[in-house]
């Protein structure tokens, strides 16, 4: 491969770009991770990273992608047999009820169209049906990845809750952390899951779980086989600052940095400036004459954008004249989106002039792909960017 100029548009859903700052803060020394100096840098992350969920609970850090922290959510809080009522938001939805059933556990699936968000009424309408409490979970995905929609989770707790149904509430917001206004205890979420690659700006190999007292209540009965997930044995340790095994210790230098990072800008500020690029973009997409796969505007996603293409158009041809052409790697459509659909990526370390980067690698590959289009998207999102 010869050399490339310039740097690559990691313009993904995650991972994100990792931003030089946390590169550098990862650039150090394995230390003992049993020494004085470890425990210094875990009881900073431990703090660090509630604020981030905006949770008093603790939140368990394990060295896993963001599906190892989905399979300790399940196996700390249920046991075999045991039924959940999960939503068919998308493919990451429809990955996690695949994990689930392959657990042992009896999965409902609330059926979707992948272009709206989980339906706080047909959750309330399912639980109020299940006058015995069999359903143990309900099990939500916040931004759902696949197809760029997110689920209003406080209405969904509200709806929960006015049903007086028990179930536990888990969430995943993998994708939505520090990107995406996110409250853990305000929302009321007993199980959050999320990982490090998206809105956390670091490279992948971490992952969490944020816990409720009602969750850690539930632990103490659950009956699903674990060892490697166990959050006692995680909280035992956590409790000095240490862990059970050995920790992704250098994923932890920069998630000290991320968290640093993160309250320098402000949440609310990191909260607004997603938003206004995913309104940039989307003018974008207006502009080309293409279509949002997202349709109620409600739950637009501020982390990415999925465009879905006119009939009879390859959007994998698409990305990949965009990759060669000009260095730019867009997110695929997956599961029954494949081919239909491409994402654009507009989270974490990024300004105006890369989402302008970005929107023009994409108005450049449909010309060069000749995929039918208005132009202008570009010059749509320079205006929104300019006024706003
Ligand atoms: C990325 C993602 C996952 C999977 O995480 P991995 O780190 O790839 O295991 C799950 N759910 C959502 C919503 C995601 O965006």
């Amino acid at each position: 491969m010869s050399y490339k100029s310039g740097r690559h548009f990691l313009q993904i859903p995650g991972p994100s770009p990792v931003p030089e700052r946390l590169v550098r803060a990862m650039s150090q020394a394995v230390i003992d991770h049993r020494g004085p100096e470890f425990g210094e840098l875990g009881r900073d992350v431990l703090a660090g990273i509630k604020r981030i969920f905006q949770t008093d609970s603790p939140v368990v850090i394990y060295p896993a992608s963001g599906t190892g922290a989905w399979e300790a959510a399940l196996v700390n809080t249920l046991s075999p047999g045991d039924r959940v009522l999960m939503c068919e938001t998308g493919q990451f939805a429809t990955l996690w009820h695949e994990l689930a059933t392959r657990l042992g556990v009896e999965v409902e699936f609330l059926p979707g169209d992948w272009r709206h968000g989980a339906d706080p009424v047909a959750i309330a309408e399912r639980l109020s049906r299940d006058t015995e409490h069999h359903i143990q979970a309900v099990c939500v995905v916040h931004n759902e990845t696949s197809t760029g929609v997110t689920s209003r989770i406080a209405d969904i707790r509200q709806a929960i809750n006015g049903t007086g149904h028990p179930a536990l509430f888990m969430v995943d917001t993998i994708s939505g952390l520090a990107s995406a206004e996110y409250k853990h205890d305000e929302w009321g979420v007993d199980v959050t899951v999320s990982g490090s690659q998206k809105g956390l700006m670091l490279p992948p190999g971490i992952s969490f779980n944020a816990l409720s007292d009602k969750a850690l209540a539930r632990s103490k009965q659950s009956a699903l086989p674990k060892s490697y997930w166990d959050w006692a044995s995680m909280l035992a340790g956590n409790a000095t600052g240490y862990f059970p095994y050995t920790p992704a210790t250098n994923l932890l230098y920069g998630l000290k940095e991320a968290i640093a990072m993160l309250e320098e800008e402000g949440l609310d500020n990191i909260f607004a400036r997603h938003q206004r690029h995913a309104e940039a973009t989307r003018r974008a997409v207006q502009a080309w004459g293409l279509e949002v796969l997202c349709l109620n505007p409600e739950e637009y996603s501020p982390v990415l954008t999925t465009v879905l293409l006119p009939e009879g158009q390859d959007a994998d041809a698409l990305r990949k004249v965009i990759l060669e052409r000009f260095d730019m790697s867009l997110g695929a459509g997956l599961g029954k989106l494949k081919g239909r659909v491409f994402r654009i990526g507009h989270l974490g370390d990024i300004n105006d002039l890369t989402l302008l980067g970005t929107l023009a690698g994409v108005e450049m590959g449909l010309v060069a792909a000749g995929v039918p289009h208005s132009p202008g998207g570009v010059q749509a999102a320079m205006r929104f960017l300019a006024d706003h």
